[in-house]
């Protein structure tokens, strides 16, 4: 066994971690990244002011979740809680898209469409307009307080908190008629919930993307962790063409390129990282396929005179031809890409026929427990049902509603107001309660099968629902 020294106490188990000042880059991927950037933002801040007519009815917002009314509305969809597998079948048409989409081009949802990335990414840029690039930021950050560094960081902050409280706003106008509530956070007359809310929403904004950063994807991110089950070695990732830059070094202008490799060691890759790694170490679980080391290192291949590409695009398979001296081709159809295409034509079939065949009217009739039956005086059998009727059309409707499977039966609706089985009313886009009784002369036997039909008489829409009639214990 092994025995304690004097520095046994000074043992660190966890490494302090390093901030990380990404460097301004310019180039292809940068550019689709800002690209990326204004479109992701444009629509998280635009959509809920889009307005959609759905009549007097419903609520004019194109995307919304009404918690009220136990609604989710996305343009002409309008889901109800009874729908709710409407919403796990898109979730997992997305889930199996981005898998799709992950084991052919890789994490490219992680460096330009994650709203991580996307704030981060934000927040960075907010950062090097006020402070300045990477060397200026990092020597403002550990200097010496002065005036000039309280008046940038307290600039910077203010701006994040902007940002975070505007991105926590927006994240409620998806619960809420958007320009009322605007309205409301102006004329400061908000909910203590919505106020929680956006107060909640706004500090973990302004962490994440102002602190945490890179520990999200890291760290905290599944996705990150079981992504490479979807990598194979026909994925494209991003690399560093190890048997072309090496043996790197540094290079004097003028000087021979004959045995070395084309890195010249300048660590520009690195300094553009917004995750802080050196890609030629190969690929890192920590790497989110951004693309600015490959904009960086393609500007100083330009600046050296030498081809492009030293940090690329690539599939693995394609890399290792390098060292061989062979070259495969992209090899984008194979039997991963075909499953994960068979299964998103199943599932998006699926939704599709769901979404077309959706009937804008439901009807469930459940037969009472207790009693399961009566025995009139006048030697009927009666039994009764809870009949819930869902208008889904933004129309007050009138409903017939018919039996069939048991003979000269009486049917007596009970509810609200004046009504009959000729003429139930519900009123639109709600849900319509009542009981009925259906009696009939009839001997004890078996039970029978009987099949209920609700057509909207406006219409001649119907929908039938299976239930019995019971006669005898
Ligand atoms: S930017 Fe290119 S040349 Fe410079 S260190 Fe990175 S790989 Fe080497
Ligand atoms: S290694 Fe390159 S692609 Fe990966 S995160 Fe860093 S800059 Fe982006």
């Amino acid at each position: 066994m092994g025995c304690c020294n004097d520095n046994d106490s000074d043992l660190q188990l966890f490494a302090k971690q390093e901030r990380i000042y990404p460097k301004r880059v310019s180039g292809l991927y940068r550019n689709l990244k800002w690209v990326a950037m204004i479109v992701c933002l444009a629509i998280y801040y635009g959509v809920p002011f889009i307005r959609w007519d759905r009549g007097d009815n419903a609520p004019d917002q194109a995307v919304l979740i009404d918690l009220e009314r136990g609604r989710a509305y996305w343009f002409w969809i309008e889901i109800w809680p009874q729908e709710v597998y409407i919403l796990t079948g898109i979730l997992i048409f997305a889930a199996i898209a981005l898998f799709f989409v992950t084991s052919l081009f890789g994490r490219v949802w992680c460096g330009y469409f994650c709203f991580q990335t996307v704030w981060t990414d934000l927040f960075v840029w907010v950062e090097r307009i006020i402070q300045g690039d990477r060397n200026k930021r990092k020597k403002l950050r550990e200097g010496p307080w002065t005036f000039e560094k309280i008046r940038k960081l307290t600039i910077t902050h203010i701006i994040w908190l902007a940002i975070a409280w505007c991105t926590a706003g927006s994240f409620v106008l998806y619960f809420n008629d958007a320009p009322t509530l605007v309205k409301s956070f102006f004329m400061l007359d908000v909910s203590p919930t919505i106020l929680g809310f956006v107060v909640g929403l706004t500090a973990s904004t302004y962490l994440m993307a102002g602190f945490a950063r890179e520990q999200v994807c890291t760290f905290m991110c599944p996705y990150a962790r079981f992504q490479s089950a979807m990598f194979d070695k026909d994925t494209l990732i991003i690399g560093y063409d190890e048997n072309r830059g090496e043996k790197r070094g540094k290079h004097k202008k003028g000087t021979t390129w004959d045995n070395r490799g084309h890195c010249i060691d300048c660590t520009a890759c690195v300094q553009v990282c917004p995750v802080g790694i050196d890609i030629r170490n190969g690929l890192q679980m920590e790497c989110i396929a951004c693309g600015l080391c490959i904009d960086a290192c393609n500007d100083i291949m330009k600046k050296v005179d030498l081809p492009k590409g030293l940090i690329r695009y690539d599939t693995e398979r394609r890399f290792e031809d390098k060292v061989q001296n062979t070259e495969t081709k992209f090899n984008i159809f194979r039997p991963r890409t075909y499953y994960y295409i068979f299964i998103l034509v199943i599932v998006g079939g699926f939704m599709l026929t769901v979404l077309l065949n959706r009937s804008a009217l439901d009807l469930t009739v459940l037969h009472d427990r207790n009693p399961l039956f009566v025995k009139l005086s006048n030697g009927e059998i009666r039994n009764g049902y809870e009949v819930k009727i869902l208008n889904k059309t933004h129309e007050d409707n009138f409903y017939k509603l018919t039996y069939s499977g048991v003979e000269n039966a009486t049917l007596v609706v009970k509810g609200a107001g004046d009504i009959s089985e000729d003429a139930i009313f519900v009123a639109a886009d709600s849900v319509g309660h009542y009981r009925i009784n259906l009696s009939a002369p009839i001997k004890p036997q078996n039970s029978l099968d009987i099949t209920f039909t609700l057509t909207d008489k406006a219409t001649n829409n119907s929908d039938t629902y299976e239930s019995v009639f019971v006669t005898k214990r």
